[in-house]
């Protein structure tokens, strides 16, 4: 379907919510009208014993308008009435049906008053604001009209003729004809016009809501590629930074945490003898397998630069000092050649841990640095090794031992 045309069918859906709820409004006056209308005519009736022979009818057309405005408000109830493409032109049948129907129930009674009683007044202005309160297209209302009115002005000519009299009823019933078509038309163009707008901002609200949808999760992967490293997709230096922010905010009493610099040993041979692509290779390796095993662990690894990478996790001594051991030999195992390293013919790693009890951001940094400064001690020591440093920070005070 066209966007044209599935404006068009918004468009008609929406007039004919509108006109409904219209119908329901127009159905509660009549009723409480013809419920009046017909007590009194009883009343004259059985009381006043009134001898007009139409009575009996008019009481009966009225009791037909009551009875029809009640089922239309038992029938079409507003919390319901949702319409939709499939119930579209059901709803627009009764719609029509309604008008159709009480238009000529109002006009035989118009004709009546005309024609019997010699007077026209309630039932006209009715007529006119029935025929103003719904949007229909021109063309149909002018139908209702034409059928409709036409017997009232044929009775009222045949009851009263033209004459200095008949003027009286003749000039405010063809007056109802333009008047009615006017504002009919009128009210038409509105709703539609309001219809239009509502729809298109409906359109262009439902467009940016799907824009900043897509601009969030956007900003998402931004973010996240900022946090990145784009060669091992490790979380970088700024994620580590990060983390440490967050676990320094989170930190409510001392909480055991280790912190461990990974180095590859003598990478920069790597790179000069095989090239920097194989260099690359081996860093893609060693960073995947350190997320393996951080990951097993519930602990934080990033690319702390160049070929270096930190572990953050927050276990006991001991069982870091564990994965220490293990991160060595899984590097080990990986196999990757090297032959110009000085302590093997395959990539390793050297390790410095730093593990204490921490209370507070400041401690964290010194645990970083303590690991950096463990990992100079693990190179020095022989490499493909792990050198671990604890910090006692009970006294505030950072003492290595
Ligand atoms: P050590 O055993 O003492 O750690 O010696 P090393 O050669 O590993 O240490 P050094 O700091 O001298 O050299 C590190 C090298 O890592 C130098 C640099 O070219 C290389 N490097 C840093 N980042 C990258 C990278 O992203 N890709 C590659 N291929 N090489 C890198
Ligand atoms: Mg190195
Ligand atoms: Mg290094």
């Amino acid at each position: 379907m066209g966007n044209q045309e599935e404006l068009a069918l918004s468009i008609q859906k929406e007039m004919i919510q509108f006109n409904l709820k219209r119908m329901r409004t127009v159905a509660w006056i009549l009723m409480y009208i013809s419920a009046i209308i017909t007590i009194i005519h009883y009343g004259e009736v059985f009381f006043v014993k009134t001898e007009r022979a139409m009575v009996p009818a008019y009481i009966a057309i009225h009791t037909i308008l009551f009875y029809l405005d009640l089922a239309v408000l038992l029938f079409v109830k507003e919390k319901k009435l949702k319409v939709t493409s499939l119930n579209l032109r059901k709803y627009e049948t009764i719609l029509l049906a309604y008008i159709y129907t009480i238009l000529l129930l109002i006009s035989v009674i118009t004709v009546m008053d005309v024609y019997f009683f010699k007077h026209t007044a309630l039932y006209e202005v009715l007529f006119l604001l029935i025929c103003t309160v719904f949007a229909i297209p021109f063309l149909k209302i002018f139908w209702i009209m034409l059928i409709t009115v036409s017997p009232i002005l044929i009775s009222a000519y045949l009851s009263v003729g033209i004459s200095g009299e008949s003027i009286k009823i003749f000039l405010p019933m063809s007056l109802i004809i333009p008047i009615g078509l006017m504002i009919q038309r009128h009210t038409y163009k509105v709703q539609s016009k309001i219809t239009k707008q509502h729809i298109l901002l409906q359109e262009e609200m439902k467009k940016s809501n799907n824009l900043s949808k897509l601009l969030a999760e956007k900003n998402n992967e931004l973010s996240e590629q900022v946090l990145r490293d784009t060669l091992t997709n490790l979380p970088n230096r700024r994620a580590f930074n990060n983390k440490l922010t967050q676990i320094g905010q989170q930190l409510s009493k001392p909480t055991s945490l280790s912190v461990m610099m990974i180095d590859i040993d003598f990478f920069k041979n790597l790179n000069d003898y095989y090239g920097h692509l194989q260099g690359d290779e081996a860093l893609i390796k060693v960073a995947a397998l350190l997320d393996e095993i951080a990951e097993k662990y519930n602990a934080f690894a990033a690319r702390w630069g160049g070929e270096e990478f930190v572990i953050v996790s927050q276990h006991a001594a001991k069982f870091s000092e564990h994965v220490c051991e293990e991160i060595l030999e899984e590097v080990r195992n990986l196999n990757i050649r090297h032959e110009r390293s000085e302590v093997a013919d395959i990539v390793t790693v050297s390790i410095g841990m730093c593990h204490a009890k921490i209370s507070n951001s400041e401690q964290l940094k010194i645990c970083c640095e303590l690991a950096d400064q463990a990992l100079y001690t693990a190179k020095q020591n022989g490499r493909n090794n792990f050198y671990c440093k604890s910090g006692n920070f009970d006294e505030d005070v950072c003492l290595p031992f």
